[in-house]
């Protein structure tokens, strides 16, 4: 999501005859595009921040900003460290060029405004990444769900759907620029919800339009929140070819217990209800998930079932967290952070312990079992070999053969770690 924030903020800038960079030294203007879901996340930004007043010795005439989420959640706070000239929240980056002439001025330009309309309407976003086969689109911003822990709904404001008109450009110009696989992104994706006197639009149709706009190109989306996979949106991924079958559907625990204290809005028996229903109409299904243990009052009772959870879903792959206290959170003030550091970390390492058998147990089964992949580029290991990622969004290394990257190969599976799958090519 902040590579799809960074490429609008570049299209804005691009327009004030900014150039991207890629050579940090070169650069006159530095931005960080921050995320504060966890405290390490933001940790990582006051040690970037430490490390740019390096560059700012070497070059004097250095602007430094901070966007994103901690400069929502941080403010004015951010600007007391002298290095940083200009700090601008997520619904602040229209307002980017004014606030460098500003900042240029000597005063530190802050604005933390949020917005209940910015979708960034009009501004084709412009892409980072030249050579990238895959590209992003924010298709929402914000989020309404307030889980008790979270301080997405604080930092990115409130839910909005963008113009499905907006999207299908976007889309479009992704496909004309060679792009082979697009992401539709939002905090909580299967929301999407469009709707005005015209037109009533949800997620389902929104990714049945954009699949069918070239059915030669991969169509994702992230993340899905389990209380909106709705038996539509399942039977839109197994009825469109290109319409990529894997779910990222974050469970954060198996305790229907925890999942009330976190507010999620759906209970252990309902995400199993959900999960079987993907299975039924999409046997290939590839599900992942986002895991995090040690909130408030969570038991080693509530531990296991999160564990045994994870065992009869069978997670293909699995990002996994500890729970870590956001001022301002409804936990903050009312679910106390209460389980031990130790038992955090105990928890969390038998959580990796498991993802990693359930991992190795989902790729091993692979094995004998062919796929396209898209070749994104050239593998670490050697240059003889390519990697991509098939439909389930597994990487699988491969022999290079006369492909390049771009390119879709049928590959069959003949060996896997508990990361990756290798492959032969398939004539
Ligand atoms: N909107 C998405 C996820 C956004 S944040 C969703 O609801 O699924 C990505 C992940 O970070 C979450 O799924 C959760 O597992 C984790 N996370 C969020 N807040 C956290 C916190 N305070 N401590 C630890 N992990 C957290
Ligand atoms: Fe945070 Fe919950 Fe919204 Fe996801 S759905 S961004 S976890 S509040």
């Amino acid at each position: 999501m902040n590579v799809a924030d960074s490429e609008v903020v570049a299209s804005v800038l691009g327009e004030e005859h900014y150039e991207v960079t890629n050579d940090e030294s070169e650069a006159d203007l530095v931005l960080i595009n921050t995320c504060s879901i966890r405290d390490n996340a933001e940790k990582r930004i006051w040690n970037r921040l430490d490390a740019l007043k390096h560059n700012k010795k070497i070059n004097p005439e250095l602007k430094v900003g901070v966007i994103g989420c901690m400069a929502e959640r941080l403010g004015g706070k951010l600007a007391e460290n002298k290095l940083v000239s200009l700090v601008a929240g997520p619904d602040s980056y229209r307002k980017l060029p004014g606030m460098l002439t500003m900042a240029d001025k000597g005063d530190p330009a802050i604005d933390t405004e949020l917005s209940k309309e910015e979708t960034y309407a009009g501004i084709l976003p412009k892409r980072l990444e030249e050579n990238a086969f895959g590209g992003f689109v924010s298709i929402s911003r914000g989020c309404n769900n307030f889980c008790t822990y979270c301080i997405v709904p604080y930092t990115r404001g409130r839910e909005r759907s963008r113009n499905p008109e907006d999207v299908m450009s976007e889309v479009q110009e992704l496909i004309n620029t060679g792009h082979k696989e697009i992401t539709l992104l939002g905090q909580n994706v299967n929301s999407y919800h469009y709707k005005t006197d015209e037109a009533d639009i949800d997620f389902p149709d929104l990714l049945k339009s954009v699949s069918k706009l070239d059915t030669t190109v991969r169509i994702r989306f992230t993340t899905s929140h389990p209380k909106d996979i709705s038996d539509k949106l399942i039977e839109t991924i197994a009825e469109n070819d290109n319409i990529c079958n894997h779910i990222h559907l974050p469970v954060q625990s198996g305790s229907s217990r925890m999942l009330k204290l976190m507010n999620r809005k759906y209970d252990r028996d309902w995400y199993m209800e959900r999960i079987q229903k993907i299975h039924e109409f999409i046997p290939n299904c590839g599900i992942t998930t986002d895991i995090f243990c040690g909130f408030h009052d969570e038991t080693e009772v509530d531990h296991q079932q999160t564990l045994s959870l994870m065992k009869e879903v069978g997670f293909d792959w699995a990002f996994m967290f500890k729970y870590s206290e956001r001022e301002g959170t409804y936990a903050a003030k009312h679910l106390k952070d209460n389980v031990p550091e130790e038992t955090k970390t105990k928890r969390l390492q038998e959580i990796i312990a498991l993802q990693q058998e359930l991992s190795i147990k989902s790729n091993k089964a692979d094995i004998g079992k062919k796929f396209a992949v898209l070749a994104e580029g050239v593998s670490k290991k050697s240059d003889q070999e390519l990697f991509g990622r098939n439909e389930q969004n597994k990487v699988i290394v491969f022999p290079k053969g006369n492909y390049n990257p771009g390119d879709y190969v049928q590959v069959k599976v003949f060996d896997c770690s508990s990361a990756t799958l290798k492959g032969s090519l398939v004539e």
